[in-house]
């Protein structure tokens, strides 16, 4: 795992940072741009874009679905009773969220918490592109059903893509329950463990993978 950066904790760049960029700072300055979008009709309704938060340094990244009341209210990604048991899985990794990067597949928040519509992803997916893009992770975790369809786009049930390996971009993507969903499911909680299981065995032998190459 990579050193975590705070994002509140950055200097304004210098011109050469500014051209070329760390992963933090391309971050931040998107976040910035996204902030103001107004490229579909979720703009009207939303409190905050809810870009994404985290390490942009990280090895992990959880995509889930859109941002729901609490996050809409707080501009943050995965908060309320949701948030805290994303908070306890990753503890169960031995993570927290400085060391990884957690965001949603749009940015903004679909009234009465609906799925987002095809317009509104097609409208959103320039900022997950470049958002993905500035990340590069290790592997990717896609949360629950919407996010799993959108991003491999596929109409495939959630039980047929899940706690397994997925492709995207070249990036190695796992699919596993909501933490909503959990919360209303909890006997599934031991799949969803395991899910995260293979995640990490995935890091590990990417990690180990590098170090043999650098020998
Ligand atoms: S959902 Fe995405 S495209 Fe739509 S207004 Fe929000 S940031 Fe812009």
């Amino acid at each position: 795992m990579q050193t975590p950066v705070s994002l509140a904790d950055l200097a304004l760049p210098s011109a050469a940072e500014d051209c070329a960029g760390n992963a933090a700072e391309r971050m931040r300055r998107l976040a910035e741009k996204a902030a103001t979008c107004t490229a579909c009709k979720l703009a009207e309704t939303r409190t905050r874009v809810v870009f994404g938060s985290g390490n942009p340094e990280a090895d992990i990244v959880f995509i889930g679905e859109a941002p729901g009341r609490d996050e809409d209210a707080q501009g943050e990604p995965f908060v309320g009773k949701a948030g805290k048991l994303l908070d306890k899985m990753l503890a169960a990794m031995g993570l927290d969220r400085s060391r990884v990067y957690i965001m949603n597949t749009i940015k903004c928040r679909p009234p009465s918490n609906r799925d987002p519509e095809a317009d509104e992803v097609a409208a959103c997916h320039p900022w997950f592109a470049q958002q993905l893009d500035i990340l590069s992770p290790k592997v990717i975790c896609l949360l629950g059903r919407v996010a799993a369809q959108k991003v491999l786009q596929t109409d495939a049930p959630l039980k047929a893509l899940r706690g397994r390996w997925h492709e995207l971009n070249g990036m190695p993507v796992m699919v596993s329950y909501h933490p909503a969903y959990l919360l209303r499911s909890p006997q599934q909680k031991r799949h969803s463990w395991r899910d995260l299981q293979l995640l990490c065995q995935r890091v590990e032998q990417l990690e180990a993978g590098e170090q043999d190459a650098e020998l």
